[in-house]
């Protein structure tokens, strides 16, 4: 019986094994952590996004330029087919009135807990506390707490994850390694992230942990509605992390990104300059802005904080700012911050079957391919297909290798 072994107990891996078990191979997942699937586990206390019942066409659109590449896989295991596996590992989901699907529980725990003595029924054999340090003749070396342990099976799947988040286990340590190997990778950078702003001192301490809402942030055209929050020295949060690749990408190329944000979303421009225009008599400024458009708490200290020393030169200059306000970023958060990880193994280092190219028989899935999505459940969606998809062709692989043994 071949033997295969899988590296990294994430999302990715295990749905790889799930389908390497399920052909009758001798299986083990190695993973570097004391326990499997921890960083799933952390998704979950922020309700766990599974999938997105959108369009497909909508959906497959959030992968953007790796849309091509991936396209395959999320046709065999789209958001239906990630629902249905849900349901059968016994845990109810909802499509939130966004469309974004959630187990019942709102929490992950259950449903890994019901995968792994799934996977164990299998016959799949977990190895923890198994650092991968790299390949030797033929085969792969760990780091273990008894020292280095050397394996040397038929196939390996690789799915070690991006790079944030390091102590819940994925940590990008593989970059080296594949780069010593040959294989093409793209750097590791932080995608879903914050950025910072440079608040002023006062700014940061008054309102570090202020939720900013309702809001439209407007960059480059891409306009969207939501909520974020202020964080001690930048911003963070759903409505940042859907603008978050091209900020950085802008960050990048030119050294800082302005996004513009509307504070009144539902208010007119022209009627608020009309409403700003009315006499400010004994009103200092901040109550005149306050009983005039509603402005207050941190919105109303972002306009101050933003909008520049004369702002009430002009009704109608103050009410631009409070429809568009300029918000220069001057970074984005670290990557050991970000939700998830772009860049990573090259789709030109790897053919259709996520073998990479040049070392026969070693397969690659989930985030440590260069792909980035925006939060929603594509993430973990792509995970779970790409990690499928890799099975697949592990176990088609090794029935060629062994069709050409036998001639
Ligand atoms: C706070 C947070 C919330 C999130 N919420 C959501 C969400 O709601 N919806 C969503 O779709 N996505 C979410 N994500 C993203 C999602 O969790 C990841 O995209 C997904 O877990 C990646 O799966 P993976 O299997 O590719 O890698 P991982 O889950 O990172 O698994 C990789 C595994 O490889 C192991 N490993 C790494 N290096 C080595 C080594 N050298 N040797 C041995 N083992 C190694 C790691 O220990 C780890 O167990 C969230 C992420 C974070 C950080």
């Amino acid at each position: 019986v071949p033997d295969v072994a899988v590296i990294g107990g994430g999302p990715a891996g295990l749905a790889a094994a799930e389908k390497i078990a399920a052909a009758g191979h001798r299986i083990t997942v190695y993973d570097r952590m004391p326990s499997l699937g921890r960083k799933f586990l952390y998704a979950g206390r922020g309700g766990l996004n599974l999938t997105h019942v959108e369009p497909f066409d909508a959906f497959l659109s959030r992968y953007g330029a790796a849309r091509e590449s991936l396209a395959p896989a999320l046709h065999a295991f789209g958001p239906e087919a990630v629902r249905a596996f849900t349901e059968g590992l016994g845990v109810e989901t909802f499509v939130g009135s966004s469309g974004r699907v959630f187990p019942v529980a709102m929490k992950a725990s259950p449903m890994l807990r019901a995968w792994l003595r799934r996977l164990g029924d299998a016959g799949v054999r977990f190895a923890p506390r198994h650092r991968w340090i790299g390949f030797d003749a033929g085969g792969l070396v760990f780091d273990t707490p008894d020292g280095r342990v050397e394996v040397a099976p038929d196939a390996i799947v690789l799915a070690l994850g991006g790079g944030s988040w390091p102590h819940l286990g994925s940590d990008g340590a593989w970059m080296p390694i594949l780069g010593r190997a040959g294989v093409a990778t793209h750097p590791l950078r932080p995608a879903n992230m914050g950025f910072e702003a440079g608040w002023s001192d006062i700014f940061a301490a008054r309102f570090a942990g202020t939720p900013v809402k309702p809001v439209v942030a407007e960059f480059e055209g891409i306009r969207r509605r939501g909520e974020f929050v202020a964080t001690a020295s930048g911003i963070e949060g759903g409505l940042v992390y859907a603008l978050s690749a091209p900020l950085r990408d802008r960050i990048a190329a030119d050294g800082s990104a302005t996004l513009f944000l509307d504070l009144l979303p539902d208010r007119e421009a022209s009627r608020l300059a009309g409403d700003l225009s009315r006499p400010q008599g004994r009103h200092s400024l901040t109550d005149h802005i306050r009983r005039t458009t509603g402005l207050t708490g941190v919105k109303a200290a972002l306009l101050r904080e933003l909008g520049g020393r004369d702002l009430l030169a002009d009704p109608a200059h103050l009410a631009g700012l409070i429809k568009r306000l300029p918000l220069r970023l001057l970074a984005p958060s670290p990557l050991e911050d970000a939700i998830s990880t772009a860049g990573g193994i090259a789709f030109e280092a790897l053919d259709p079957a996520f073998m990479l190219r040049g070392q026969p028989g070693v397969f690659a899935c989930g985030e440590m391919l260069d792909w980035e999505a925006p939060t929603g459940g594509y993430l973990l969606t792509a995970c779970l297909a790409t990690g499928r998809a890799a099975g697949d062709r592990v176990v088609a692989w090794l029935a060629r290798a062994e069709s050409r043994a036998k001639e």
